[in-house]
């Protein structure tokens, strides 16, 4: 009898162990314009396969359900989407091959960036977030490639999501090079826009052969930092090269919840 409740006991007990021994941070992923409170699947299966928990943030501009969002969450990928509002984020006149603009996200992705940084959230921003995640601290964009930056690449592929179109060269001294392990990397391109000057406390870590701003990271730490390629479509299809990005967002969430 003795020993039946001991074996219940340690058997009631067990998933309290495997638990706590293997703790999935929560990643929250924020939506995109198109659908306020969902977001594409290449980010969510991203994130899952590399052994984070996502969860989506719906679009809000009240501080308070983004703050008590932020509470729960270990980390924050912020994704991609339409252009920002350059007359009211970059004191810029709006160009006419600027895109569509969407004023209540672009309100949403500047107070989600600036409340995550400052609670101490890893944070990695995709093409649009790169962007923004710039522009919420000081930081300039090229409004339209063509136009504006004299570019000859191709940076919106009419090509499948999964696959790679231009290169990119990746400062040796640098976040990503270190989780690539490698100078060059050929990536995807859905952009018209690009960061032109990076903010204070920025740095570039790729470009493209025309000297368009791939990559950027906040100096001085290893958790703030985004990619204007999309690294998640090419995880979402199985093919692991940028696993590495997402497996280092999920490291230092366990790190950031750990450190609580
Ligand atoms: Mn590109």
């Amino acid at each position: 009898m003795k020993k039946l409740f001991l074996s219940l006991l340690i058997f009631a007990l067990f998933p309290f162990f495997a638990v706590a021994q293997e703790y999935k941070p929560i990643i929250g992923v924020s939506a995109t314009e198109s659908s306020p409170a969902s977001t594409p699947s290449t980010y969510v299966n991203a994130v899952k396969r590399a052994g984070g928990v996502p969860v989506v943030i719906p679009i809000t501009t009240d501080s308070t359900q983004i703050a008590a969002i932020l509470s729960v969450v270990d980390a924050v990928v912020m994704t991609g989407g339409a252009d920002i509002d350059p007359l009211k984020y970059m004191g810029e006149e709006p160009i006419r091959a600027l895109g569509e603009i969407t004023p209540t996200r672009d309100e949403f992705d500047m107070m989600l960036i600036k409340m995550a940084v400052k609670r101490g959230l890893p944070l990695f921003g995709i093409c649009r977030g790169e962007q923004l995640l710039n522009v919420a601290f000081g930081g300039t964009l090229y409004q339209d490639i063509p136009s504006q930056a004299g570019a000859y690449i191709k940076h919106n592929q009419d090509a499948p999501g999964s696959y790679g179109t231009h290169s990119i060269d990746i400062e040796k001294n640098s976040l990503i090079y270190k989780l690539l392990g490698s100078e060059k990397a050929v990536v995807n391109s859905f952009h018209h826009q690009a960061v032109k000057e990076p903010a204070p406390g920025f740095k570039v870590t790729a470009k493209s052969k025309d000297g368009i701003v791939e990559a950027i990271e906040m100096i001085g730490t290893d958790k703030v930092w985004g990619t204007q390629f999309h690294p998640e479509s090419f995880v979402n299809a199985g093919d692991d090269f940028f696993l590495p990005l997402f497996e280092h967002l999920v490291k230092k969430a366990k790190e950031y919840r750990a450190g609580k």
